[in-house]
């Protein structure tokens, strides 16, 4: 921006207040933060419809692709950046659309996709943070997970699949392990999809009315609904302890469901944006290579 510009825009922000907070810093944890405030159905930072967030999602993609392209490139040399998109969610609150939607217009090539099950018994063998290492993305990839190491402090801790004494640890375990991650240039994205009750109910409805949708139907989500409670302490307590000022958490209102996609394409861009990418330089003498190729 030319200095004139600068000033001008610092002018106008003086004018109207202070600058329009951005989707990001809207939804992100901080101290003090209560789930319990969040309302599901709202759109913070964005004041259009369905339409229009579809748009605005578009009108990013290209530079999105540009960001992911540049990232794949610096990592080729086995250095470099990585991200990594943590997504969290009560059944169907959306983490496959997120996963279609936003992570599925990335250039496959540079995305490593990984949905956490129920550990299987040869999982269970190890800590439970041995099968989450394994997926961690290489440089260059953005690695998202579809569950995480989260459930180990929330359905763990709803259902005493563990000790109390156990997964009380986890918390700064976890806290630990992402610094490490971070250590390694991995820089991560926390979202928890954030649903109401209602709203989780209608979509059930919807799986049970529509045979294109049975396949996504688990008669163990409807004995999940009598823990809801449960489930939402265990996540105030998760982002309580483990939305750190290296690693936050960033609560998505997701009732609408192109609301959260906008709002995680936004975090995710924000990401790429601020790590600076730069295309790698020739590691080839340019000019001799093309005078070689003049010659064939
Ligand atoms: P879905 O994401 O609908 O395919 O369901 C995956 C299931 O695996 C969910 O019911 C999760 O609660 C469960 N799950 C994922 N990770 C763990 C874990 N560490 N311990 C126990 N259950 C888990
Ligand atoms: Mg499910």
């Amino acid at each position: 921006m030319a200095k004139k510009d600068a000033k001008k825009s610092k002018k106008k922000a003086k004018k109207n207040g202070k600058p329009k907070p951005t989707i990001a810093e809207l939804l992100r944890v901080t101290p003090g933060f209560q789930l319990a405030d969040v309302d599901p159905a709202a759109t913070p930072g964005f004041s259009g419809d369905k339409k229009d967030a579809e748009k605005a999602m578009a009108a990013v993609r290209d530079e999105i692709d540009d960001l992911q392209e540049r990232l794949y490139a610096g990592g080729r040399d086995g250095d470099g950046p990585a991200i990594l998109l943590v997504v969290q969610g009560m059944d169907t609150a959306g983490k496959g659309g997120i996963m279609r939607h936003v992570v599925g217009t990335v250039d496959p090539q540079g995305v490593k996709l990984h949905a956490f099950k129920a550990p299987t018994a040869a999982e269970r063998r190890h800590p439970f943070l041995w099968r989450i290492r394994r997926e961690l993305p290489e440089p260059g990839y953005i690695g998202v997970f579809d569950r995480s190491h989260y459930e180990d402090v929330l359905v763990v801790r709803v259902h005493d699949l563990v000790p109390p004494a156990t997964w009380s640890r986890r918390y700064g375990q976890i806290n630990t392990f992402e610094r490490s991650a971070n250590a390694k240039g991995i820089h991560i994205i926390k979202v928890m999809l954030d649903i109401s009750p209602d709203e989780q109910k209608k979509r059930l409805t919807e799986r049970l009315d529509r045979p294109d949708k049975y396949w996504k139907f688990n008669p163990g989500d409807i004995d999940e609904r009598e823990y809801w409670d449960h489930y939402m302490e265990a996540y105030q307590a998760m982002l309580e302890k483990t939305s750190t000022d290296e690693n936050p958490w960033y609560v998505v209102p997701a009732d609408h469901k192109w609301y959260a996609r906008l709002a995680v394409q936004q975090l995710l861009l924000d990401e790429l944006r601020s790590l600076d990418l730069q295309w790698p330089k020739a590691d080839f003498d340019v000019k001799a290579q093309q005078k070689r190729l003049a010659a064939t």
